[in-house]
């Protein structure tokens, strides 16, 4: 029995004219009825409903099943809500029974180290070449997840030579569905919302998801952000799966507004100057296919217009840096069953399907037609960047591991996460004219991932100088620019780490780094006397604190440095375990808890302080365990509450309570130490009103932290909580603009004049996009203690903000001078003037509580590392100096 792609696909509406567009295309018409098709394991045609990523997982079991000698199966993890993470390798049975002989044939063409040419020229003419397709990061970007799985079905049903030649010569990867949480919460809403007849009206409920969208994964995220970071599981194995496998081409397929129409690579300005050329090309010859194959069914599409390569924290862009094709396609969404567009026509899911198939299809023909090519391309991308790395006179990099324990271990397990390789010296050294200590990190940028070292670790990389001087032609006409992005991402800048650069290694022993992000601490002197204290300033410390907390443990916090009689000094901030507040089993405890946390953990036998407070002074607090709440949903920005959250739970080591805007605006909040605000979309005003703003100040007065960031520190403003106020655009007021509708006579005598006339009205600050900017501390306070003099933060949006007067607090994180705030990035020359000085970081004291106000996200994309410490003084050492009646 045959079956055709037509009967498979005929009963969804809108897809028709899918069989005249298959025979056109050459495309099989002649199916085995061997292979699962989707309505005989799922119960319902391709493209009918939008599949559960259960049921999805069920239809890429069976397939397995159906031909394990075609399709295998593998996992890479499990998401935070404990769905499966996996992709399969669809290949001819050969390929697939060699599919271990193709992985180390990948891995030698990676590192051309360990590869000879010679070997190098039998591999790239006889391994196949590779895809991986990735589907359905975005949740709520529905169709791409079901056209895997008509993409999977179709290349192992098909009876027809050239399907069957195409998968002699490749290896095609699916992840048909990368974000699970995500679709599935997207997919119960919809069928929650739906009626009799589906609705194609924008404004139906079905069209309308409720916060947090399907978008995002369970913390939140938008996973095509955190390909830099890998803070989430989705992005990490997925990565790690790469690794493994180093496809030719990646293709990251999404879905974007229902009025567009289809868009595919080459990518809009502007592009990343670390993308080599051959990979442009290859990019053209791609987007080049694709485009005959929308050109024969009639489908529209559109190029390189939007959807740059500058940030390489997209899925779609971070094997570019590894010498694989990257790139994303976005289809117009029905975001349902159908979907009216401006224009009258009727979008419907299966069209989505039925597009991403075709452009899944298209793709898969451009890697097996190129597969010499992109090997060989491959190859020479691997080397090149050895040779880059031995010729650049900036060929080791080196980060001293003294200077922030946890942060540098944290970056040295991330880069080797990243498939860097990384070393430590196990001894003191010099190198570059410094000193740098024993655990130090090195980095010869001479390896086969020298552009993804680059990437990572440069602490600026530049747009191409006439695109710049377009975007300020635009700006200067005020007109958007085209920036899409941060332009700033340095990874040893977010952790606040400097690294030194130079042409020679040192003769030392290195040993090369694991993906460990953590390295077990340690207790010394266990026997001792008085108790236990361990130096503040690192994220160790920060996990033992609320590590310790979580144990019961009794803990005190120094608000000034201290010296021991033996000279031993610790930072503002360290931690005092004594004795005599803590059980008989304090060491044992803080064994374990030093192991976990990273910190070391120095035991005293006296508690004589020759400098400083001694351990009974006002100036050291008992922590308490603070209750944590932290606002959620409307009108809140999903992205910063989940990241928030995500920080606070799973780095700090510490629960968060969720609480709904609607719930502050009236409950009794007494329960909560720390009430976090992370920034919003909407009007906190409108969301809190006068009840809110009643019901908040009255808990901060009865001794409650209230911490904001960024949009919520408006709030706090206009609340009366924060005696700061919001800036306008700092300009010239030499022309004065009309107010009245009777005027008297102008003589405007030049365009110039003109345009300083249009330009005087009051506006808010030109918006940047997002760029790495220096902090002065102010380090006389414990809301920043072990902080250091300088810290990094991100700057997004508009927002300045009038620093503190004294009678009404302090400015404790303010921006450094115009000509050095902004370390990396693109940053407006009137912005850099403007926010020279400004606050970054507030605390005002209202009654037996305070005010702590940020005013950007301290907590973006949750890789601002440096700025950890800073967030935990602001919430552990905010409750113990709150003075609430207990
Ligand atoms: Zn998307």
């Amino acid at each position: 029995m045959k079956k055709t792609l037509l009967a498979a696909l005929f009963a969804v509406a809108g897809l028709g004219t899918v069989q005249a567009e298959t025979t056109s295309l050459g495309l099989a018409t002649d199916y085995s009825a061997t292979t699962p098709s989707v309505e005989s394991v799922l119960g319902y045609p391709i493209g009918s409903r939008i599949s559960s990523p259960d049921a999805m997982y069920d239809y890429f079991q069976a397939l397995h099943h159906a031909h394990p000698e075609q399709v295998q199966l593998f996992h890479y993890g499990k998401t935070w809500e404990g769905r499966p993470l996996y992709y399969v390798a669809i290949s001819s049975p050969a390929n697939i029974a060699d599919l271990g002989d193709f992985k180390a044939g990948m891995q030698a063409l990676a590192n051309p180290q360990n590869t000879s040419s010679e070997q190098a020229k039998r591999l790239i003419s006889e391994l196949p070449a590779s895809i991986w397709l990735s589907y359905g990061v975005h949740g709520n970007e529905i169709s791409s997840p079901e056209a895997a799985m008509l993409t999977a079905w179709h290349l192992l049903a098909a009876e027809d030579q050239a399907t069957e030649a195409m998968l002699d010569n490749t290896v095609v990867f699916i992840d048909p569905i990368q974000n699970p949480d995500g679709r599935s919460r997207f997919v119960s809403r919809y069928y929650m919302n739906t009626g009799m007849e589906h609705s194609a009206d924008r404004i139906s409920v079905e069209h309308n998801e409720p916060w947090p969208s399907g978008r995002s994964n369970h913390y939140l995220f938008d996973l095509n952000r955190d390909w830099i970071a890998l803070t989430q599981p989705e992005v990490a194995g997925q990565v790690n799966a790469l690794l493994e496998t180093y496809p030719l081409i990646f293709v990251d397929l999404h879905e974007m507004g229902g009025d567009q129409t289809y868009y595919f690579t080459p990518e809009a300005r502007p592009y990343n100057p670390l993308i080599a050329k051959s990979q442009r090309e290859a990019l053209w010859t791609i987007g080049e296919n694709n485009g005959r194959w929308f050109d024969e069914h009639g489908f529209d599409y559109f190029t390189r217009e939007i959807f740059d390569a500058f940030y390489p924290g997209y899925g779609a862009s971070w094997p570019l840096y590894h010498g694989t094709l990257a790139m994303t396609y976005e289809m117009a969404s029905a975001r349902g069953h159908k979907f009216r567009t401006r224009d009258g026509d009727i979008l419907t899911y299966g069209d989505g399907v039925q597009r991403h198939f075709i452009a899944s299809l298209s793709t898969i023909e451009t890697a097996s037609k190129e597969r010499q090519r992109l090997l060989q391309d491959f190859w020479n991308y691997r080397n090149q960047g050895i040779q880059q790395g031995k010729d650049s006179k900036e060929r080791y990099v080196f980060i001293d591991s003294a200077q922030d324990p946890a942060a540098s271990k944290r970056l040295a397990g991330l880069l080797t996460q990243h498939g860097v390789q990384v070393q430590q010296s196990n001894s003191q050294f010099e190198a570059c004219g410094t000193d740098f200590s024993a655990g130090s990190y090195v980095i010869d940028t001479a390896q086969p991932a020298h552009y993804m070292v680059r990437t990572l670790l440069d602490e600026q990389v530049d747009m191409a100088p006439d695109f710049l001087a377009e975007q300020e032609r635009l700006r200067s006409n005020n007109l958007p620019d085209q920036i899409y992005d941060v332009t700033a991402w340095s990874l040893p800048l977010m952790f606040n780490l400097e690294q030194q650069r130079c042409a020679r290694l040192p003769r030392m022993d290195l040993a090369a780094v694991s993906g460990d992000l953590i390295a077990p601490g340690q207790l010394l002197h266990p026997d001792a006397k008085i108790g236990f204290v361990s130096a503040w300033g690192d994220m160790n410390a920060g996990r033992l604190l609320t590590a310790a907390l979580r144990e019961g443990l009794s803990v005190k916090q120094s608000d000034l440095p201290f010296t021991f009689k033996d000279g031993k000094e610790y930072p503002a901030g360290s931690l005092i375990f004594t004795r005599a507040d803590n059980g008989d089993d304090l060491s044992a405890t803080l064994a374990t808890l030093a192991a976990t946390s990273g910190a070391t953990i120095q035991g005293v036998d006296s508690s004589w302080i020759v400098e400083g407070p001694n351990f009974g002074s006002d100036n050291v607090q008992q922590v308490h365990a603070p209750r944590i709440a932290l606002a959620w949903d409307e009108p809140f920005s999903s992205l910063n509450a989940g990241h928030t959250r995500y920080l606070i739970e799973r780095q700090f080591g510490y629960p968060v309570t969720a609480i709904r805007a609607d719930q502050l605006r009236r409950a009794d909040l007494s329960r909560y130490q720390v009430l976090i605000l992370p920034t919003s979309y909407g009007s906190l005003n409108d969301a809190f009103g006068e009840q809110g703003q009643k019901n908040l100040t009255q808990w901060v007065e009865r001794g409650g932290v209230l911490i904001t960031f960024a949009n919520a520190t408006q709030w706090a403003v206009d609340a009366d909580l924060l005696a700061s106020a919001l800036e306008k655009e700092a300009k010239d007021k030499e022309v004065e603009v009309h107010t009245e509708k009777r005027v008297a006579g102008l003589l405007l005598n030049s365009a110039e004049h003109l345009h300083q006339y249009v330009n005087a009205a009051d506006t808010d600050p030109y918006w940047t996009s997002g760029v790495l900017t220096k902090l002065d501390v102010d380090q006389e306070h414990w809301l920043t203690a072990g902080v250091p003099d300088n810290v990094i933060s991100l700057t997004v949006g508009n927002q300045i903000y009038r620093p503190l007067t004294i009678n009404n607090g302090r400015n404790l994180m303010t921006y450094a001078s115009a000509d050095e705030l902004s370390v990396s990035g693109y940053l407006w020359a009137e912005n850099k003037q403007q926010l020279a000085h400004k606050p970054y970081l507030m605390w005002q004291p209202r009654g037996r509580g305070m005010v702590i106000s940020f005013t950007q996200e301290p907590t973006y994309r949750a890789y601002l590392d440096g700025l950890n410490v800073t967030l935990m003084n602001a919430i552990f050492g905010g409750a113990s100096h709150a003075r609430p009646l207990r």
